[in-house]
């Protein structure tokens, strides 16, 4: 393939946008290479500049879970646009996807939406902070929640990635409140919060992490935290922004049966524009400002293009009783066939999948937590990304990452990306 309009690109950009991109995950500093420009995508298609086509697993990192340039999701942002596309007052289209959302997810009776994951998480900790009246919080190690001061401890995605699990910038005293637990380990967070009586505000969590790759949470993990949660008196928060709306229609709370105090939303819930949202039942949800007094707000939120993009992307997956159903069995198909031939090629991997998440890494060992995500054969995960990228499949540069499918995606597709991860796995 050829990449001459992408490279030039890109060495244009790296002058005027720091790495030359506006998010780091879009860089392929941990595979080497430069980033792709795409000028265009359809279906499960990224088109680049060089016009070069790729079968796409990133998916825009989650929100395109019907596709590139979903047609509903495409009309209802022009129809939209016409009529203004900011009015800074409050429209009728938030409260219909509102309504939609908290009809789909368990336990929640209202949702504020934000701009990004990002915000819906950080806000998510206000309001627990400001409800229970308590500063500590926990989080798991791996586990990303955005890019916010107190998620920086230990994170994952492009933040262990790039080598910044912990960035400069953020303050000790911050630091300080966030601690640290081990994914998939319920004595570890037990521990924590003996150690802390009546400090801690909140657990958040990925509970199917995405941001290590593809991590399930172990039998009874979510059930234990529960119940410590509720023994002590913390809220429990579900950082949903990955599986909200893609695992299930009403999240992880509804495919594993598991009830969280609050949770985020982004992605998915945004149809592919700039949404975030955050959710509980109404009794936390009415400490927040105007009628309460934990303060958050945001001069875009609620937008009405964005808003549009979501409600049509619900309408659609509420809409389609079939949809998990195939895209698990897609994401099946395609996790038995790489299965198969990573094996006949003898090399060491470990596939992880729940639903639509699926990720591979070359370790030796199952993939449960941050240390096993971190003790994969990155020269493999290289060897890898670029042989699939050579192929036309377009997989995240990095091996903490989750693969998004699509129900785009043909079983044709599938079996062109099966049949390059074999043509791959002989040159590893
Ligand atoms: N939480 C999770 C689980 C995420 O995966 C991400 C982003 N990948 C975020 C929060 C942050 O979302 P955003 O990038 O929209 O700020």
């Amino acid at each position: 393939m050829q990449y001459t309009r992408s490279s030039a690109l890109f060495a244009h950009a790296e002058k005027v946008i720091p790495g030359g991109v506006n998010s780091p995950v879009r860089a392929f500093g941990a595979v080497g290479g430069t980033p792709i420009f795409i000028k265009k995508a359809y279906g499960p298609y990224l088109i680049d500049e060089d016009d070069n086509q790729y079968i796409d697993y990133i998916n825009s990192w989650g929100p395109m879970i019907l596709g590139h340039a979903y047609q509903p999701v495409v009309d209802a942002v022009i129809e939209k646009t016409k009529l203004g596309t900011s009015f800074g007052t409050p429209t009728e289209v938030e409260t219909q996807i509102a309504e939609l959302a908290v009809s789909m997810v368990p336990n929640i009776d209202k949702i504020r939406f934000v701009n990004s994951g990002t915000e819906a998480c950080m806000s998510a900790v206000r309001l627990a902070r400001g409800f229970t009246g308590k500063d500590k919080i926990i989080k798991f190690a791996g586990c990303y929640h955005g890019h916010s001061d107190s998620f920086l401890i230990q994170a994952g995605s492009g933040a262990v990635t790039f080598g910044s699990p912990n960035s400069p910038g953020v303050t000790a005293g911050t630091a300080k409140d966030t601690l640290l637990a081990r994914f998939n380990d319920l004595n570890n967070v037990r521990e924590l919060i003996e150690a802390n009586p009546n400090e801690i505000a909140c657990i958040i969590m990925e509970p199917v992490a995405g941001n290590m790759g593809c991590i399930p949470p172990k039998p009874n993990f979510l059930q234990g935290l529960r119940d410590l949660c509720t023994k002590h008196n913390i809220l429990l928060i579900f950082d949903e922004v990955m599986t909200g709306f893609r695992l299930a229609k009403g999240g992880v709370q509804q495919l594993y049966g598991i009830k969280a105090d609050l949770v985020c939303f982004g992605k998915v819930i945004g149809g592919g524009l700039p949404v975030g949202a955050f959710a509980a039942r109404e009794e936390i949800m009415n400490h927040l400002a105007p009628i309460g007094p934990v303060y958050q707000a945001g001069t875009l939120s609620g937008n009405p293009l964005a808003m549009a993009a979501g409600l049509a992307m619900l309408q659609a997956l509420n809409q389609d009783d079939e949809v998990y159903r195939r895209l698990e069995e897609k994401t099946a198909y395609l996790h038995v066939g790489m299965a198969r031939v990573l094996d006949a090629n003898k090399v060491v991997h470990t596939i992880n999948r729940v639903g639509s998440m699926i990720s591979v890494h070359f370790s030796e060992t199952a993939v449960v937590d941050f240390q096993s995500a971190a003790s994969g054969n990155n020269d493999t995960f290289k060897k890898f990304f670029h042989g699939m990228l050579n192929h036309g499949i377009y997989i995240a540069p990095s091996a903490f990452e989750t693969w998004f499918i699509t129900d785009a995606l043909s079983y044709d597709d599938l079996d062109k990306t099966i049949a390059a991860v074999e043509a791959v796995a002989k040159t590893l």
